[in-house]
């Protein structure tokens, strides 16, 4: 069986209110906000082993819809957790700006997610976002989501 996980809230914690902080400083223009993203995702803690729900003839993934400038810090936090679990970032980054509401961010997420689950053949989805979990489950039948985790 495939499995895919998604990343903040599913294997690492995710601080609310760090990423609330930092939604302030950037409507206030302050500096080094991408150092202040970078050492934020480097200090994750991983929260699930993905290895616990994965028999042995299970392959396991991570999807996130993390911005690309992050593919790098993302990429070293899996190789030092999970290093046998491959992390793919969305081949189109969904960006508020251009959307029209949070539940058009959550719909587009899951459209863009949805698309390398299937890619990817994977049977089982685990996303802690109730949203984006109603979205996928709405556009697509094949494909198990569960829903796990969230913020701490
Ligand atoms: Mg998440």
């Amino acid at each position: 069986m495939k499995i895919g996980f998604d990343l903040d809230g599913v294997l690492c914690d995710c601080s609310g209110t760090i990423l609330n902080f930092e939604r302030v400083f950037e409507k206030m223009n302050v500096d080094n906000i991408d150092k202040i993203d970078q050492y934020y995702y480097k200090e994750r803690k991983p929260l699930l082993n993905p290895k616990l729900f994965m028999g042995e003839q299970d392959i396991g993934f991570c999807i996130t819809s993390r911005p690309r400038k992050f593919r790098d810090v993302t990429n070293r936090w899996m190789n030092k957790y999970y290093s046998d679990i491959p992390v793919y970032l969305l081949k189109n980054e969904i960006k508020a700006k251009d959307c029209v509401s949070f539940d058009d961010i959550m719909r587009r997420v899951a459209i863009e997610k949805i698309k390398l689950i299937e890619e990817l053949k994977l049977d089982v989805y685990i996303d802690d976002t109730p949203n984006i979990i109603y979205w996928m489950r709405k556009l697509n039948t094949g494909v198990k989501f569960i829903q796990y985790g969230g913020l701490l």
